[in-house]
């Protein structure tokens, strides 16, 4: 397998609650500190139909009332889009983010460290759980959601120090 398969890219969202109660610095730090790429990046506010295309398959997984939630939390406020790229980054942001619902995030995790709350309260209050980031889920769905959210010229492929230090790659020398 040559080297540049085992790059994937991802792409993360802090969402609304995230970017409210100022997380956006930590989300980030927390994948600069294990040497993951940032290629891209920016504030956006989107709308309900933008939210849909991008949960596209959560009516069929969680059904129409979780659907309706996360479309109003989605567009209750901005969020930061990030594309990452580094080593099985797909399955590495998402250890990183910890599962879906707070509550059985462990600590060390963005979920577990910032929130705790579960399906419980969201389906009592009405409201999506609120867990400060998304993740892509899987490689299909990294590739759909990256350009979703990028257009190509706002990606930027750059020569990092981790490509020396963690994909091995030669330092020249002068
Ligand atoms: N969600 C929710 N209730 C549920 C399932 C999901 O409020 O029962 C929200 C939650 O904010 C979650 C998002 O919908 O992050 C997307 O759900 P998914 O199952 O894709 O979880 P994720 O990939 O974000 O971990
Ligand atoms: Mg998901």
């Amino acid at each position: 397998m040559v080297e540049n398969e085992l790059i994937e890219k991802t792409l993360v969202l802090v969402k609304p609650d995230g970017v409210q109660r100022g997380l956006i610095g930590e989300v980030i730090s927390r994948f600069e500190k294990i040497g993951v790429k940032i290629i891209g990046m920016k504030m956006i506010s989107v709308d309900k139909k933008f939210a849909e295309e991008h949960y596209n398959d959560i009516k069929e997984r969680k059904g129409d009332k979780v659907l309706q939630m996360l479309l109003e939390y989605c567009t209750m406020g901005p969020v930061v889009a990030m594309v990452l790229e580094g080593v099985d980054i797909v399955e590495v942001v998402r250890k990183v983010c910890g599962p879906t619902e707070p509550n059985k995030a462990l600590p060390g995790t963005i979920r577990g460290d910032f929130a705790h709350a579960n399906y419980n309260l969201s389906d009592t209050v009405g409201q999506a759980v609120r867990n400060i980031v998304h993740a892509s889920g899987t490689k299909e769905e990294a590739e759909f959601e990256i350009y979703h959210w990028f257009n190509e010229n706002e990606l930027h492929p750059y020569t990092s120090v981790h490509d020396v230090h963690i994909l091995h790659k030669e330092v020249k020398k002068e």
